[in-house]
């Protein structure tokens, strides 16, 4: 049966989140360091406050000093943490590494968790996911692949080239994906810098608040010894399915406590603000669209405790995760985007935090799979169940 009730230190975490995002780190928002793309000065300086808190990569094991969390319990403090856009890159649980730590703890040999993970979640060292590829490569269609690596006695050497490319600047480690024949892909460890891998550019972009932005990168002549294979040799297709659907998820719950402080700032203006003789709230045309946030709001917070629910009773929760991805990254955008209507000339400049969660949300729609791709996928398994259904049935 679906339970939801929250664990006593489900509880106790979320409340010691929350206090520490409204204390701590919502006031250093306003820091000149956070005014552009955030520097890794500012991201160890955070780390250290949460550290103090007990509150640094919250959701990864008590083996690599956190609390062990199911889905559902992630769920609840990933959600607090979004509060503020810098509270994910504090508490250590942002994309790519929250996503790449979950993988290393489930894939990664003992050796390669203490060289990777171990850094990792101490929050000391970032990490990127090399798989989107420039030049007619691997984008929506990851079997697009172009980059590849071919055996050459006890190494695998890589040659390609990569673009979007998150905290690929600064990172200590990537994990690069590469065709190893046929319709197989590898999933590769690469210690950064090294010489073969150069950094062509960081794009220009709307979002702020990954480190190391979002690079173009060149592979040639990569070379990985063989024990930096993560998992099998030719199972990455299989390996990027295991890193999606939490890595999914957990961008839902991040994006969601962005969306919440959004609606409240909005809701609070709309309560205050006069126009017209009657205050905000009161005018339809701006009480609808609050109220309309508070639906979609609940909404999708069911809909992510759901599908972490589904995860921690062993699913792999593929097309339910593939579900609140889409609706998550849909719905989230549209109430922050009702957000900065309420807020009229306010929500576009940088006055309150809403213009910015509006700029570094965008993004949720097209990265970890584009809406339309995900409406794609699921309209392919429709037409197979029908198909089933129909050939299963008496004519
Ligand atoms: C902020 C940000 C961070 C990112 N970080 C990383 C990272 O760390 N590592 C990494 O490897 N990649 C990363 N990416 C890349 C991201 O995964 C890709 O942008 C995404 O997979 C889409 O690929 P593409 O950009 O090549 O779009 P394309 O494949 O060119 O698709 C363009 C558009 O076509 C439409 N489309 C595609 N297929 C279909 C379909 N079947 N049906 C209907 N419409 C369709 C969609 O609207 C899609 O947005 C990041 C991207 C962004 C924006």
């Amino acid at each position: 049966m679906t339970d939801f009730t929250p664990s006593p230190r489900e509880l106790d975490l979320e409340a010691r989140t929350q206090r520490f995002i409204r204390d701590v780190i919502i006031p250093y928002e306003s820091d000149p360091r956070f005014q552009g793309p955030i520097t890794d000065d500012l991201v160890q300086e955070l780390r250290g406050k949460a550290r103090v808190a007990g509150l640094l990569a919250p959701q990864v094991g008590t083996e690599w000093g956190g609390y062990g969390l199911n889905h559902r319990e992630t769920a609840t403090v990933l959600r607090a943490s979004g509060y503020s856009l810098l509270g994910p890159v504090a508490m250590n649980c942002m994309a790519p590494d929250e996503g790449n730590m979950h993988m290393l703890e489930r894939i990664a040999t003992h050796e390669q968790k203490e060289r990777f993970l171990k850094p990792l979640a101490a929050g000391v060292m970032r990490s990127s996911f090399f798989m989107t590829e420039p030049d007619g490569g691997s984008g929506s269609d990851p079997d697009m692949l172009k980059t590849e690596a071919v055996e050459e006695g006890d190494h695998w050497v890589i040659n390609g080239r990569k673009w979007f490319i998150t905290g690929a600047e600064g990172a200590g480690f990537g994990i690069v994906m590469a065709r190893t024949g046929g319709h197989h892909a590898t999933m590769f460890l690469v210690p950064l810098p090294d010489p073969g891998i150069v950094l062509e550019r960081v794009m220009h972009t709307v979002d702020h608040t990954m480190p190391g932005g979002h690079g173009v990168l060149s592979l040639k002549n990569v070379r990985v010894p063989k024990e930096m294979v993560l998992g099998a040799p030719h199972e990455g297709f299989k390996y990027a399915q295991v890193r999606l659907a939490p890595a999914r998820l957990t961008h839902c719950m991040r994006w969601w406590g962005a969306a919440q402080r959004a609606h409240h700032i909005a809701t609070e203006y709309a309560c205050r603000r006069q126009a017209f003789g009657k205050t905000l709230i009161d005018h339809e045309g701006v009480g609808f669209a609050l109220a309309r946030n508070e639906v979609d709001l609940k909404q999708t917070q069911l809909m992510i405790d759901y599908v972490a629910w589904t995860l921690d009773q062993g699913s792999r929760a593929s097309t339910d995760s593939s579900m609140a991805k889409y609706t998550c990254g849909e719905t989230l955008f549209q109430i922050v985007d009702r957000c900065v209507q309420v807020l009229g000339g306010r929500g576009i400049v940088d006055e309150t935090p809403v213009s910015k969660i509006w700029r570094e949300i965008r993004g949720f729609r097209v990265y970890d799979g584009p809406s339309e791709v995900h409406l794609y996928s699921l309209a392919r398994r429709l037409k197979r169940k029908a198909a089933t259904v129909t050939s299963a049935s008496p004519t």
